[in-house]
């Protein structure tokens, strides 16, 4: 059996990463499995552990830093980390799948690094930084003050679009989906 390749999805929160991935994460051609991150922050409402992430504390989270456990791993925000396990890249790679990655920009550009050819990178961008905070208080899971602080933090996250593989806009989402689903598709069965 082949080993899987490893797809790289990131963007600034808003940017409908979550909406796409759900579209394609089924597509039997593309044969994807979803990398579980681990994570020190709480889980929001309707988030299950082992599903979305693994949710475990700041201490559990250096202890497997020092174990060597990571593939990667950031303080995305002050405070809390996240980061891939190897255990979950060989996990969903070793069944021959895909796996992809919904991880931030500093994780995205490490990845692609590490693992060159083997690795597709994907950079989805809003149409515009005003359209961003329309579609984050849209979604109504956030305060107005992570809302700001999330886009403040885009600007600096738009800046690393040029180190990836391919830039994707997502300002109709059926064409967004499509260009992501075609960029994976070309990619896995190259
Ligand atoms: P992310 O996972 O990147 O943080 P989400 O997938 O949660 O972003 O999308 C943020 C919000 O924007 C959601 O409410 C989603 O329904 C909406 N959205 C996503 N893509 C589009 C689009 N192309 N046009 C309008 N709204 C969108
Ligand atoms: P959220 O808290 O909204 O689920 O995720 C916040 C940010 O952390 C997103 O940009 C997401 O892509 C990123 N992220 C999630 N998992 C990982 C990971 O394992 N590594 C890195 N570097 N970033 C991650």
């Amino acid at each position: 059996m082949n080993k899987g390749k490893l797809i790289v999805i990131s963007a600034p929160s808003g940017c409908g990463k979550s909406t796409i991935i759900k579209q394609i994460i089924d597509d039997e051609r593309l044969k994807l499995g979803f990398s579980i991150s681990a994570t020190s922050r709480k889980p929001r409402e309707g988030e299950e552990h082992g599903v979305h992430y693994y949710f475990i504390s700041d201490e559990e989270f250096l202890q497997l830093i020092k174990e060597d456990k990571f593939v990667e791993w950031e303080e995305v925000y002050a405070g809390t980390h996240y980061g891939t396990l190897v255990s979950e890249v060989d996990r969903v790679t070793g069944e021959g799948r895909n796996l992809i990655l919904d991880i931030d920009v500093k994780g995205g550009v490490n990845v692609k690094e590490r693992f060159g050819e083997e690795a597709l990178s994907l950079f989805i961008m809003p149409p515009s930084v005003d359209e961003l905070g329309k579609r984050l208080r849209g979604r109504a899971t956030d305060s107005e003050e992570t809302i700001l602080k999330r886009l403040a933090k885009a600007e600096y996250e738009i800046g690393f679009a040029p180190q990836y593989d391919t830039v994707i806009i997502n300002d109709d989402l059926d064409t967004a989906v499509e260009e992501v689903r075609s960029a994976i598709l070309s990619f896995v069965t190259r």
